[in-house]
């Protein structure tokens, strides 16, 4: 995959990390003929773009973030043909099974935000989940939310075939680069350092994910954020055919075209504290509280490691 370049390339936009956002960025632009060089410190989608649940969710969101979630979900129904790669694509619908009235009456509350963007979403019985999920103990739920557009992908396929398109288009791709430093003259990026020299660029985006903050600091750009670690497992392909995508009580899973499933912890998430919690952790004070049933805390090596420096 990795292209190599002189050091001294001139670009029009240096992408700094191939995940999910990187990767995409890259080869819209491409398309659209910019010159664009991307670069990741590993491979691409080495970090969270490989290893999520693989949703793709309109459920829920944000008034805000809904229709660029739908433009998003059109996308995605094209975009296997447009990457020219199998994504492992499904659209079977997102549900999320409440087993008590108060996960039920918050996907109730949220079917007026649906109903106004036109998305097609319901509450069923628990009668009508057992007919989509024979093999779930349905009896005990209280009903579910589906949205039946919603679907699913193979995380470990996306981000690289983006990636294998952008450069088909004549981007580079260079993985195991990592950026060093961001070049800036006169208030405005200019280009990139990196592992294997110096390119110039017009627009530098940082899309490094959680890293993102780290790379800016030196910049004087403060960018809150902090690592909250989610979990998410792989089985052996189960001898069933279960619905492709399911949120049940406290766990979820997606079953891929072999069989085998992405189970994942759903929404308890763990924080290491770190430096940075003291630096950054001021801006999350009330989602922490809004979700303190959810967050769990540690101090550990990450915070050894980081003393150290
Ligand atoms: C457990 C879990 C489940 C999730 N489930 C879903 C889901 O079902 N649906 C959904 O839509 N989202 C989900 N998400 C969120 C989703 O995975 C992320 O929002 C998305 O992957 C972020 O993509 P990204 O490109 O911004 O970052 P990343 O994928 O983190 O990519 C950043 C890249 O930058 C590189 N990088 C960092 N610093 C440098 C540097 N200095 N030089 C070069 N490269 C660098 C890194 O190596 C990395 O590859 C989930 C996340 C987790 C953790």
């Amino acid at each position: 995959m990795a292209q190599s370049f002189k050091d001294g390339s001139i670009v029009e936009v240096a992408i700094v990390g191939a995940g999910i956002i990187g990767t995409a960025t890259a080869y819209f632009l491409s398309k659209a003929g910019i010159s664009v060089a991307l670069f990741d410190k590993g491979r691409v989608a080495g970090e969270q773009s490989s290893r999520n649940w693989g949703a793709v969710r309109q459920q829920r969101r944000e008034p805000a973030e809904l229709p660029i979630m739908i433009e998003s979900n059109r996308i995605w129904q094209c975009l296997e043909r447009e990457l020219e790669a199998d994504l492992d694509w499904q659209q079977q619908g997102l549900m999320r099974v409440a087993y008590d009235d108060k996960t039920l009456s918050w996907g109730e509350d949220w079917l007026p935000t649906a109903r106004d963007h036109g998305l097609d979403t319901s509450v069923l019985t628990p009668k009508q989940v057992g007919d989509l999920l024979p093999h779930f103990n349905w009896e005990a739920c209280k009903g579910a939310v589906f949205t039946s557009t919603d679907g699913c992908a193979e995380p470990e396929k996306v981000a690289p075939a983006f990636a294998a398109a952008a450069a088909r288009l004549g981007a580079q791709v260079n993985d195991h680069c990592a950026v060093t430093a961001i070049e800036t003259k006169n208030g405005r990026a200019s280009g990139v350092y990196t592992e294997k020299g110096f390119v110039a660029a017009d627009v530098v985006l940082c899309s490094s994910g959680v890293w993102t903050s780290r790379l800016l600091k030196p910049l004087g750009h403060r960018h809150p954020s902090l690592w909250i670690k989610g979990t998410a497992a792989q089985t052996e392909p189960a001898g069933i055919e279960m619905r492709k995508l399911v949120a049940w009580g406290k766990a979820a899973h997606r079953q891929r075209p072999d069989g085998s499933l992405t189970l994942a912890a759903n929404e308890d998430g763990y924080h290491d504290l770190m430096l940075d919690s003291l630096r950054h952790g001021a801006s999350f004070i009330k989602l922490a509280w809004q979700n303190k049933d959810l967050l769990r805390f540690s101090a550990g090596k990450p915070l050894l490691q980081d003393l150290k420096g």
